[in-house]
């Protein structure tokens, strides 16, 4: 499969790792949009959240704890920080495997502004 980030899991594209186990990878982002921006990757080829499975659930868990335990490893705790999850195309998606950005370090600035509709 031509997956930039499984060639990342199997060691055929370098990235600076910052946390691996046998199930989640995690690596500083290539492009940081703040001081802090690591992906946190499951292991597993998943290509986005509208591709989960009831059975992926712990594992997506374990994917936010695992940023958690990064933001505090980091020193960004305090501080504060944002997890992203990007899907599809509307939603900015560009890697087709599953990745949560934890963005920090710096106060974020929302980029998403309140627009001028109503919930139907
Ligand atoms: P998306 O837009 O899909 O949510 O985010 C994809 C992210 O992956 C982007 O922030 C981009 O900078 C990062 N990225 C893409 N290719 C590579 C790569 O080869 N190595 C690393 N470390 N990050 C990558
Ligand atoms: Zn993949």
């Amino acid at each position: 499969m031509d997956c930039i980030f499984c060639k990342i899991i199997d060691k055929k594209i370098d990235a600076k790792v910052i946390f691996e186990d046998k199930e989640i990878i995690a690596f500083k982002d290539i492009h940081p949009i703040a001081p802090v921006h690591v992906l946190i990757i499951p292991k597993k080829h998943i290509a986005s959240i509208n591709d989960i499975e009831k059975g992926d659930a712990a594992l997506l868990g374990k994917m936010i704890i695992t940023a958690r335990d990064i933001a505090r490893e980091l020193e960004i705790s305090e501080g504060g920080y944002k997890l992203l999850f990007r899907t599809g195309k509307n939603g900015g998606q560009e890697v087709d495997h599953i990745h949560l950005h934890l963005i920090g370090g710096a106060a974020l600035h929302e980029e998403i502004r309140p627009l001028e509709v109503e919930w139907q």
